[in-house]
């Protein structure tokens, strides 16, 4: 019964574009395992970690889907840089986006997350953004660097107005970066 709520779980982590940051997850880490970062006392740091997962984030990637009509994937321009090939989704925002004030709060989180791994002899393999953030957040020494950064930039889009594209002119108006 529980090998079979596994595979299911699996093939639908898998199989859904929303989940990305799941499915960037190592496969040998499995399904409805619980993890380490659940038992972090910073309650909103930890609940953030938890919606990032969910994908209930602020990234226009989620909410311009659930707008009435939703806004075409690629519209959903991000906030801060607003080149019309980035769409803000998880990767872009956490790992990727060079504009303020993202690019700074990264800067001091990566610095953050090597002086803890060298404080603890560890190295990592060069990986995908998305599978970094998952190792970062998986690893104890770093878990609560990371849940403090993923709550952080969800107070960054919170301050900052969604960027909403309702025509094709409209989105020809935003420059290639
Ligand atoms: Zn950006």
């Amino acid at each position: 019964m529980l090998a079979s709520l596994r595979t299911y779980l699996t093939r639908k982590v898998h199989a859904s574009q929303r989940l990305c940051v799941l499915r960037a997850r190592p496969k040998a880490s499995g399904v409805l395992v619980r993890r380490k970062y659940l038992a972090l006392d910073a309650r909103d740091a930890r609940k953030a970690v938890c919606r990032l997962f969910a994908s209930d984030h602020p990234f226009a990637v989620e909410r311009l889907r659930r707008r009435s009509p939703p806004v075409p994937r690629e519209w959903r321009i991000c906030r801060f840089c607003r080149g019309r090939n980035m769409v803000e989704d998880e990767a872009h925002v956490l790992m990727l986006c060079r504009a303020e004030p993202l690019r700074s709060r990264r800067g001091a989180f990566m610095q953050a997350v090597y002086a803890a791994l060298r404080s603890e002899k560890r190295a990592w393999p060069e990986q995908s953004p998305l599978s970094f953030l998952n190792a970062v957040i998986a690893e104890e020494c770093t878990e609560h660097i990371a849940a403090k950064y993923i709550l952080d930039m969800f107070q960054c889009c919170d301050a900052v107005p969604i960027l909403v594209v309702t025509s094709v002119e409209q989105f020809h108006s935003y420059a290639m970066p």
